[in-house]
């Protein structure tokens, strides 16, 4: 099976990987095609070693469409479902656990965690000056049903500049238009992530 979705999504999760954002099976990725449904990581794959069978086709309405050897979809498939509901445009989603994006959630108890105004939020098109931007941060929970229902009721009432959202304790998840775009854009907030952290240990 080749097919440049999944060929991406591999690139993506071998890149993530590598950094230390995906260790052992953890964190998901997704990218939607044309008829609407997406790709996603398999459950309990190893995010170093990714191959064409690590991977399942969803239909938004949460069934599986294709999957090679009973693999099953990740346990956190129900977050992309309501994601690409709420954002048509969104073409790929990617989530993972980075020790910074962790740590940022950890400074406070608020339910937004404030970005640092650095030129690399205009990786975001944001381009003013001293920008305050946000990004919302939701509870854990074990059952991931109500983390993905939590999301769908606050992205109804609040709207974010930020294509992306924070887990207490968890990870960050981030989509885009295309994949190389939610690619680049999780490099971008794992360095922002980086840097808070970096500033708030040298009390700057
Ligand atoms: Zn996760």
């Amino acid at each position: 099976m080749s097919n440049p979705h999944i060929e991406q999504l591999i690139h993506a999760a071998t890149t993530f990987y590598r950094n230390g954002w995906m260790v052992g099976t953890s964190g998901n990725l997704s990218a939607r095609q044309d008829d609407d449904s997406f790709w996603i990581t398999a459950s309990g794959r190893s995010k170093g070693t990714m191959s064409s069978h690590d991977f399942v086709r969803m239909s938004l309405s949460g069934e599986i469409l294709e999957a090679v050897d009973g693999a099953r979809p990740s346990a956190e498939t129900s977050i992309h479902q309501v994601i690409y509901t709420r954002f048509p445009r969104a073409r790929a989603i990617y989530h993972v656990h980075s020790v910074e994006g962790n740590l940022v959630t950890s400074f406070n108890d608020s339910d937004e965690a404030e970005l640092p105004p650095l030129e690399m939020l205009k990786g975001f098109q944001i381009m003013e000056e001293q920008p305050k931007v946000t990004i919302p941060v939701f509870q854990n929970h074990s059952d991931v049903a109500r983390i993905a229902r939590e999301i769908h009721s606050r992205f109804q009432a609040q709207q974010f500049r930020m294509p992306a959202l924070l887990i207490r304790k968890h990870g960050v998840t981030v989509w885009g238009e295309t994949q190389e775009e939610a690619l680049n854009r999780v490099e971008l907030i794992e360095y922002l992530f980086k840097y808070m952290v970096l500033a708030r240990q040298l009390k700057l």
